[in-house]
């Protein structure tokens, strides 16, 4: 096999090697069928199981919450921005949103595009570097929602406990840090997240609802824009991603393997704390803007003292193997994206080269 590169891509990101070589090995001829998973009929008996598996051992890994129901859609995180609203934001009622940065901003103006919008807190005045104070969040009595961001790609900021909203359903794109650590569903009313990042490749979007939210849909909104659609048919409505889905299972299963999400959230904290320690202990060589109480274990952004230095930081990194380390193009700097399936040793690696860096350029 050739060399696996240090993979930190924001998303579409690294997959744990199990799932892909376990894929490979059943990629032609899929638990004896003759066939690909991808060739064979989404209404079959074999494709179904594999479906219906990868529901339940959503389920299972969040606690088997009652009530909660898993979609899997198409369109990704991007989608939900709009269906979310067209759902639930009926007549007299307001979208309520927390605003943390760039993937909250997409949310409000599609939701701006549907209805009345209301901006429950922000983080503008402090460049969108922090996650608000909970207490600060404030809840119009006639929310239809409250929605957060549960962690910013883009900046690299991350909720470290989430709101209690008490009887208005709370919405989070979790797409960057599903799973990334255990949480207590029964505090949402619906979940979703592109699978890109932390669950498998992109192509289906993963959607976690209360039951009875789902139930029902307006009317006047196209069908397949309507969550009940989906809910009534097992996400089965239309022909899903099934590749996407059969890799999702496999990626639940390795989350499993790896002591589930307490196990994952240790590994998480302890690669994050390798590179976190890294800038922090660079006298000032490295910079991170976020906030330390808001700051992501998902997507670690730091800084160079100048934009020519960052270029050439990236430039030699590209040279030892890294890949993916430019921050996003809308706000510059660096970042690394570490969810569950970036190894330990890639975050030590990068950790080393960042100290190796600042020898050669401090
Ligand atoms: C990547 C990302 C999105 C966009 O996902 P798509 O599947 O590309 O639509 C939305 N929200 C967050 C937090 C993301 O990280």
């Amino acid at each position: 096999m050739g060399k696996r590169a240090y993979n930190f891509n924001a998303g579409p990101a690294a997959l744990p090697l199990e799932v892909l070589e376990r894929a490979q090995a059943n990629f032609v001829d899929f638990r004896g069928t003759g066939m690909s998973i991808m060739e064979m009929s989404h209404r079959g008996k074999v494709y179904e199981e594999v479906h219906n598996e990868a529901e339940s051992r959503l389920l299972s890994l969040l606690g088997n919450p009652k009530g909660y129901k898993v979609l899997f859609l198409q369109g990704g995180a991007s989608t939900q921005f709009a269906m979310i609203p067209m759902n639930f934001l009926t007549e007299g009622k307001v979208a309520s949103y927390v605003h943390t940065g760039s993937w909250a901003d997409k949310a409000i103006k599609e939701a701006k595009l549907i209805g009345d919008t209301h901006i429950a807190a922000s983080s503008e005045a402090d460049n969108f570097m922090s996650i608000p104070d909970l207490k600060d969040i404030q809840i119009p009595e006639n929310a239809a929602y409250l929605h957060i961001t549960s962690n910013e790609t883009i900046g690299g900021v991350q909720y470290q406990q989430y709101p209690d909203t008490g009887n208005v359903p709370l919405i989070a794109d979790m797409s960057s840090d599903i799973l990334s650590r255990p949480f207590d569903v029964n505090q949402f009313g619906l979940i979703y997240a592109g699978a890109q990042k932390n669950l498998g490749p992109s192509g289906v979007t993963v959607i976690i609802a209360r039951e009875e939210l789902i139930a029902e849909s307006p009317k006047h909104i196209p069908t397949m824009l309507r969550y009940s659609t989906h809910a009534n048919n097992n996400s089965l409505y239309n022909t899903p991603p099934s590749f996407s889905v059969y890799m999702v299972n496999e990626v639940l299963k390795w989350i499993e393997e790896q002591g589930a999400l307490e196990g994952i959230e240790q590994k998480n904290r302890e690669k994050a704390q390798l590179i976190y320690d890294t800038i922090d202990g660079s006298g000032g060589f490295y910079t991170g803007p976020a906030q330390v109480g808001s700051r992501s274990f998902m997507n670690v952004t730091f800084r160079l003292a100048s934009e020519e230095l960052e270029k050439q930081f990236i430039k030699e990194s590209e040279l030892e193997g890294f890949v993916g380390l430019k921050g996003h193009r809308s706000v510059g700097g660096l970042r690394a994206s570490i969810y569950n399936a970036v190894p330990y040793e890639s975050c030590k690696a990068l950790a080393d080269f960042m100290s190796h860096f600042q020898k050669t350029h401090g």
